[in-house]
């Protein structure tokens, strides 16, 4: 569904992506793991038109989307959570979700918060409160919530539970999980590794901005040199 072909990305002179070649199939999780400064949100920010592309291609659904903007890529059908800084906090659950539609008319908008609060419990409950007073957890069904109002079929998670309580943080990955089972395509960043591993189809790992493996998110757990590369970056978790 997603392809990248050779890509070399970075910011300004910076490189980043060196000749990462990627695939995300229709209806399945990517897990993206790898060491801090590796080069995982980079990766997704390039999907996204956020950095500049030196080389190499990026497609999805057979399109060419190397270079899009922001907005147009929203508009082919990617919603991206960044790690930080995804809800307005001086706004209210209702005013986030009204301008995660921007794309669409004032009135599919509305449309389309009252079906997507449905899903979301939460987010039904505190629409007129600001989302500044909400819990991290809250705050993610927020942001998740702000992604689907465009019918997204795919949605680009980065460490979505990172700084989230276990309870909050199984709550959020059970949520993806059910958007993934009603057919929406995931990749999601993770640092708790072993976790993402195991609810993840494939995985991708990134170590210096280079791609070191890409395969079933089983094989890499059961890798016996990756895995403990891996594991032994992010041992007790
Ligand atoms: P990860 O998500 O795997 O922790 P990042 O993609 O955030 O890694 O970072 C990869 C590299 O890119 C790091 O060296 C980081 O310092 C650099 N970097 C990240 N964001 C920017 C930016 N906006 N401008 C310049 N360099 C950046
Ligand atoms: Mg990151």
């Amino acid at each position: 569904m997603l392809t990248i072909r050779g890509l070399n990305a970075g910011y300004g002179k910076f490189q980043v992506l060196f000749d990462v070649n990627a695939e995300v199939k229709k209806g399945k999780i990517l897990t993206i793991v790898g060491p801090n400064g590796s080069g995982k949100s980079t990766l997704i920010k390039t999907v996204m038109g956020m950095t500049k592309v030196y080389s190499g291609k990026i497609t999805f659904k057979n399109d060419d989307i190397t270079g899009l903007s922001t907005h147009l890529v929203t508009k082919r059908g990617i919603s991206y959570l960044p790690q930080t800084g995804n809800v307005f906090s001086n706004l209210t659950v209702e005013e986030n979700l009204m301008l995660a539609g921007y794309t669409l008319s004032k009135e599919d908008t509305k449309k389309r918060i009252s079906e997507t609060i449905e899903e979301f419990p939460i987010v039904k409950k505190y629409l007129r409160k600001k989302c500044g007073f909400l819990s991290g957890g809250e705050r993610q069904m927020v942001a998740m919530a702000m992604a689907m109002i465009r019918k997204p079929e795919m949605i680009l998670f980065d460490e979505p539970v990172a700084s989230l309580s276990p309870k909050a943080a199984n709550e959020v990955m059970k949520k993806i999980l059910e958007l993934n089972k009603r057919g929406i395509t995931v990749v999601l960043i993770e640092q708790a590794a072993k976790k993402a591993l195991q609810i993840a189809d494939d995985a991708l790992l990134m170590t210096s901005g280079k791609v070191t493996y890409q395969g079933s998110a089983k094989n890499l757990l059961a890798h016996p040199e990756l895995g403990k590369v891996y594991l032994g970056i992010k041992s007790g978790s």
